[in-house]
Formats: structure tokens, sequence, C-alpha cells
């Protein structure tokens, strides 16, 4: 391992928790925390802001300014593109169905994966997606993969939008996961699916701090292995 501090990848479907464990798991450890769904988020609105269309046949040749320009900061719980707060724009549901949808070009893909893997190079990372155990980091000391019924992640998802203020039902949040999950796990680059060596979490009758305790839990337990193994 080229890293010192592991890195903790945790991939799921929408609605499983992912986002809220990944942040306290990091919060827990002191790692440092990545989103990737937002940064695909904010592709959606800056290729819509250019005026590019997922369905256009030239869309990657559109999308590469767009792609090669495209700079995507963290502050805390905001995210900054090219310099622009989109924290609350990214929650929106339209740009979460387009976010899925540039997801599954290859030129998003590459650009998504060189980032990513930049950020995480150095280990101290908790990164939540879809494709981090498979695609980004498969070599990732820890890989979770979060799971929920789907009627508990709709309305999960519901909740949290309509905190937010977003106006919209709870059947249409369940509609639209339902396609999205449906298009992000046929999609033929990096789908969404489970590692073979992740550890599956159902968190559908768990809290979010059950969750999080888990995930602790088999991380000690594999570290102490570890250090038990050096030591015999
Ligand atoms: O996690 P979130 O719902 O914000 O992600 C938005 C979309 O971004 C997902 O539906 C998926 O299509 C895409 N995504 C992805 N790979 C990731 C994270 C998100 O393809 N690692």
């Amino acid at each position: 391992m080229s890293r010192k501090e592991p890195i903790i990848a945790i991939d799921g479907p929408v609605g499983a928790g992912k986002s809220v464990a990944a942040r306290e798991l990091a919060r827990a450890l002191g790692f440092s925390y990545l989103n990737t769904g937002a940064m695909y988020r904010a592709v959606a609105i800056a290729a819509r802001a250019a005026g590019v269309n997922p369905d256009d046949a030239k869309v990657e040749a559109r999308l590469a300014s767009v792609l090669e320009a495209i700079k995507i900061k963290f502050d805390g719980e905001k995210i900054f593109l090219n310099g622009r707060d989109v924290s609350e724009e990214k929650n929106a549901p339209e740009i979460g169905d387009l976010a899925s949808r540039f997801s599954a070009l290859g030129a998003v893909r590459a650009r998504m994966r060189e980032l990513q893997r930049a950020a995480g190079a150095a280990g101290g990372v908790v990164m939540e997606g879809r494709d981090i155990g498979t695609a980004i980091f498969p070599d990732a000391e820890f890989k979770f993969f979060l799971v929920a019924d789907v009627n508990t992640r709709a309305r999960r998802r519901f909740e949290e939008l309509k905190k937010k203020g977003e106006s919209i039902s709870e059947h249409e949040v369940l509609d639209q996961m339902v396609e999205r999950d449906r298009r992000d796990s046929a999609r033929e680059l990096a789908p969404l699916k489970r590692a073979d060596d992740a550890i599956e979490i159902d968190s559908t009758k768990l809290s979010i701090d059950a969750v999080v305790a888990a995930m602790k839990a088999k991380i000690n337990a594999r570290i102490k292995a570890a250090k038990d193994l050096k030591r015999a």
C-alpha cells in the first residue's frame, strides 16, 4: 500500500443513507469526505449552462471544453463549480436526473475518475458514490455497499427534498428514483454494483448512528485482525 491512511469506499443506490453515513464516519475517523454524486451534479449544471443536451449525438464532443475547464471545489457542506456556489442548485431533482444521464458518458466518467483519484491519492478519505469500490479505487482498504428497501429510500429522499423546499410528491420521488437506479445499474461504464469484496449493509431498519457503528465495528475488527497477524 503506497498510502499512509486507508481509503473507505461507500457505494449504493439513491437514498440508502450513503451521504450522511459517509460524512459522519469521516468526522469520527478524522478523515476527509468526498461526495462524488455532487461532482456529477456539478457536471450536469455546467453542461446545462453550456447548452449541452445529453441526448445529442455529438454530446461528448460538445462537452469536451466544459470538462476541460471544470473546477469543482468543496468547502465543508458547500460545493463550488468554477467559483460559483451551487450547493442549493445541485439538489434539484432535475439535476439528479441530468447527472445520471451525463454520468453514463465515457468522457464524463474519465474526467471524474481523474479528479476523484487525485483527491483520494493520499488516503485518509471516505469517498461515496456508485463506483468507488469497483472503478475509482478498486484497491480501497475498506468497501461498503449500502442498500435499503426502495420505499424506505423514497421516503427518506422525499423528506430530504421537502426540507430543502423542493415541491415534489413522494410518488414522483419514488418513480424518479426507480428510473435513476435502473439507468445507473444498466449503463455500460462503471455501473452501480457491489464490489465482490464490499461489505453490504442494509439500512432499511437502521438509524444512521447504527449504520456508522456497524461500519466502525467492521473497520476496527479488520485493523485488529491485521495487527494480531503481524504479532503472530
Ligand atoms: O449520489 P447522487 O444521487 O447525488 O448522484 C447523482 C448521479 O450521479 C447518480 O444518479 C449517478 O448517475 C451519478 N453518479 C455516478 N457515479 C458516482 C456518483 C454518482 O455515476 N460515483
